[in-house]
């Protein structure tokens, strides 16, 4: 194990990403694919989708209205990603057969959508036409959309339609830290559609040497620690953090695909940072760029980018367009695993 990249000279330290398990693991952890919804064999235009608006800033609520040819129908939204329709929302049509449902306005994206209900006793399956939603971050993004790279050579990504648990090992941490962390994953999610959840405490410490402390990562998600060169010899020197996640190769469609499963994020807390998300090195920034390495985002030379190798007094904790369009490959718009 040795960090992925060094931080260039004259700068100060940052931020080295750690890949962990190239290896697949191929026993006893094959899992069936869960796959999206297949497309209902259906009556295509039987039932109506109006968009309250079609481009807004994330997080601002978007109405869908449309009717459908009965009342009492479960009609689910489906979304569209790179491996079929996926449900994000679902509710019942009214007596005279409408019904009204949210578009997905929580991350980042131009998000094609449609109705749909499945055949009943009553009904044949039918589906609305596609309607289309732009969601846009709440500020302009800098540098360049190609200033992304990815640790593997193909997308391997986290299942983007399961949460991802995360637990903290609180010691040593500043002030604020869990504060920070939320933010920092809300931040995350909107640029990639990825939940997580709070999955509480942990004493264990990413890649810590041997007798230093326990080092597990949970069997599905991350773990994140504040520590010391002495504890993670890996964090000395300029490296300011650490993040990498394990591979595994589960069943997709009709055959197999690598998916990351457990990671770890430390940081080295002998190297003070700002608190929140202030300009400079702050602990915000830190942790937006190392979930990055965590989400399986390489480094990249554009200064403007959020995974660029290096924090300064100038950095933003913004990503970058680079950084989006990175996080969208690997994100809910991928599809699910
Ligand atoms: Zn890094």
């Amino acid at each position: 194990m040795a960090p992925h990249r060094r931080t260039p000279s004259g700068r100060r330290p940052c931020v080295a990403a750690l890949i962990l398990g190239l290896v697949a693991l191929l026993t006893g952890q094959l899992l069936g694919p869960t796959g999206a919804s297949a497309a209902p064999a259906a009556v295509p235009g039987a039932l109506s989708l109006v968009a309250s608006r079609d481009a807004v800033v994330v997080d601002t609520p978007v109405t869908l209205r449309g009717r459908a040819p009965a009342a009492g129908l479960a009609v689910s939204l489906d979304l569209h990603t790179a491996t079929g329709w996926q449900p994000v929302g679902s509710t019942t049509t009214a007596t005279d057969g409408s019904f009204q449902l949210a578009a997905p306005t929580w991350f980042y994206g131009r998000h094609v959508l449609r109705a749909s209900v499945t055949a009943s006793g009553v009904t044949p399956a039918a589906y609305s036409p596609e309607v289309t939603v732009t969601v846009r971050p709440p500020y302009r993004p800098r540098g360049g959309p190609s200033s992304w790279r990815l640790l593997e050579p193909m997308p391997v990504r986290w299942d983007p339609c399961t949460p991802i648990p995360y637990q903290v090992n609180l010691r040593g941490a500043p002030r604020g830290a869990l504060r920070t962390l939320a933010e920092a994953l809300r931040r995350v999610r909107q640029a990639t559609g990825l939940t997580f959840t709070y999955a509480g405490r942990t004493r264990a410490v990413p890649w810590a040497a041997a007798g230093r402390s326990p080092a597990e990562t949970p069997d599905y998600g991350f773990a994140i620690a504040w520590s010391t060169p002495r504890t993670v010899p890996d964090i000395a020197g300029r490296t300011l953090a650490l993040a990498g996640s394990s591979i595994r190769t589960i069943a997709h469609g009709d055959g197999w695909t690598s998916a990351y499963y457990t990671g770890g994020l430390v940081i080295d807390r002998t190297q003070p940072t700002l608190p929140g998300f202030r300009k400079g090195i702050s602990l915000g920034y830190v942790l937006m760029h190392e979930i990055g390495h965590l989400l399986g985002l390489d480094h990249v030379e554009d200064p403007a980018a959020l995974m660029a190798a290096s924090v300064s007094a100038r950095s933003v904790p913004q990503y970058g367009a680079g950084d989006l369009a990175g996080l969208a490959q690997i994100g809910l718009a991928a599809g699910c695993l």
